[in-house]
């Protein structure tokens, strides 16, 4: 008979770690992923001493429980946090995520911007959804102006390092996704902290260890509004045949999850290969190519714009 009450106190259980064989109540299971965040952050050196924090949030439950960590974490950092919300323009999707980020903020005490499509680029996700070219797909458009965006929004609130809530299973999606495409230089990218040519502020990822389902539950234990409505562009291709693959080796296997993160970050540091800086030459921001992402679909929104 398995456990009723947690292995480290006497209150009943909440959660059996399958890779771990632990039974935890809610409160120390909270108490486990908070400590799981600090050490990934103390081994990975992913902050300094009195930066200012930046957390992408979406409004979603991994990025919310990402704020509430890092705003008792922020604290032994001497660090200030900041909350950034890209508003895509997504009519009857982003309305309800933006009010649960201001829900959790506001609770936190955390100070919050965000920052529009509409205000960046002149038009919302649902216009350019109507004025695209069928070649992009929803979410490579979508991807490619939050980046931007993010870029902008890191620059004008000045912050020092932005963190992002990429959890375990997003790592090892991404790791499999750019094996399945040949995209090796992608593999050279992957990691706990990004910086150098390609972002002018450091990127971080402290929930990186971090199982998607432990996130879940985190949310759920705290209070942590959960999203109903789901994205209406959504179009995620190979990822989620790699979701469900995954997720059937960790079931069959508990912690396959963690050894395949530890393998994507060995490899990783070995495909890393310095990127060029160069500069978009329509405008001027750092970018791989001649054109920027968001330059070359903005010329194709043109082109398609009767
Ligand atoms: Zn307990
Ligand atoms: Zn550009």
């Amino acid at each position: 008979m398995p456990p009723t009450t947690c292995d480290r106190c006497a209150r009943p259980v909440y959660y059996r770690r399958a890779y771990s064989g632990e039974s935890l109540c809610a409160a120390c299971f909270s108490e486990s992923i908070e400590e799981k965040v600090r050490r990934t952050i103390s081994k990975h050196s992913m902050l300094r001493h009195g930066e200012r924090i930046g957390v992408a949030v979406s409004g979603g439950k991994d990025s919310l429980s990402l704020l509430n960590i890092l705003s008792k974490v922020a604290g032994g950092h001497g660090s200030e946090l900041v909350a950034i919300t890209i508003d895509e323009g997504i009519e009857g999707y982003r309305e309800e995520s933006i009010g649960n980020v201001r829900a959790v903020a506001g609770r936190l005490g955390v100070d919050l911007k965000v920052f529009g499509y509409k205000e960046l680029f002149g038009f919302t996700q649902d216009d350019a959804m109507r004025r695209r070219s069928t070649k992009i797909s929803s979410c490579a458009m979508c991807g490619t102006f939050r980046r931007r965006a993010i870029d902008v929004a890191v620059a004008r609130t000045g912050v020092d390092v932005l963190a992002t809530a990429h959890n375990l299973d997003d790592m090892v999606q991404t790791f499999m996704i750019n094996l399945m495409n040949g995209d090796l230089k992608r593999i050279g990218w992957l990691g706990g902290v990004a910086e150098g040519s390609a972002f002018r502020t450091r990127r971080i990822h402290p929930f990186m260890e971090v199982y998607e389902k432990e996130a879940g539950l985190y949310a759920f234990a705290n209070g942590i509004p959960l999203q109903s409505v789901h994205c209406p562009y959504m179009d995620e291709g190979i990822r989620s045949s790699i979701r469900v693959f995954l997720n059937g080796m960790e079931e069959a296997h508990p912690g396959v999850k963690q050894v395949l993160l530890k393998s994507a970050l060995e490899l990783s540091d070995r495909a890393r290969v310095p990127m060029k800086a160069r500069k978009c030459s329509a405008c001027g921001l750092p970018s791989s190519r001649e054109l920027c992402g968001a330059c070359s679909i903005s010329g194709l929104l043109k082109a398609t714009t009767v």
